[in-house]
């Protein structure tokens, strides 16, 4: 299954290619939307596999507690509005390989999601697989992305 992008991932994508280190809150200024919504679109175009290679470094010893409260209650609201995407999505496709065998995602991609990381499968068979062969390394990323 393709994946759509809309305006606002052009746009971040845009600002990246201008200057891959800038911050996510330039960007938001830049193109008028949230700092969440561009962490969310930029993890999100990470994860379909589209950004390769900008490595971004954040110091998360300089968010406060309570800054990562807003962020964290940021994000579940755009997880949210994520169900609307596709209402305002203007035709431009990605196309998906499946991430444990390679082959093209035709249907409804299967889904595995932990930490901030979504991977994507052609069947189930697959993402078992996955599973089963990176277990330990999904494990470690999900507890570095609870300490945060
Ligand atoms: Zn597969």
């Amino acid at each position: 299954m393709p994946f759509q992008l809309d305006n606002t991932d052009l746009a971040i994508l845009k600002s990246l290619m201008e200057d891959g280190r800038k911050s996510f809150r330039a960007i938001s200024r830049e193109i008028k939307v949230s700092t969440p919504t561009v962490k969310g679109r930029y993890d999100r175009l990470v994860n379909i596999g589209l950004i390769k290679g900008i490595k971004l470094e954040i110091d998360f010893s300089k968010v406060d507690r309570s800054g990562k409260a807003q962020f964290g209650d940021a994000l579940q609201s755009l997880k949210k509005q994520k169900k609307h995407f596709h209402l305002y999505v203007e035709g431009l496709q990605v196309k998906l390989k499946c991430d444990f065998c390679g082959g093209p995602v035709h249907d409804k991609p299967k889904v595995l999601k932990f930490a901030n990381i979504q991977r994507f499968f052609c069947c189930t068979e697959c993402r078992a697989s996955y599973k089963e062969k990176h277990g330990s390394r999904i494990e470690m990323l999900k507890e570095q992305y609870k300490r945060r």
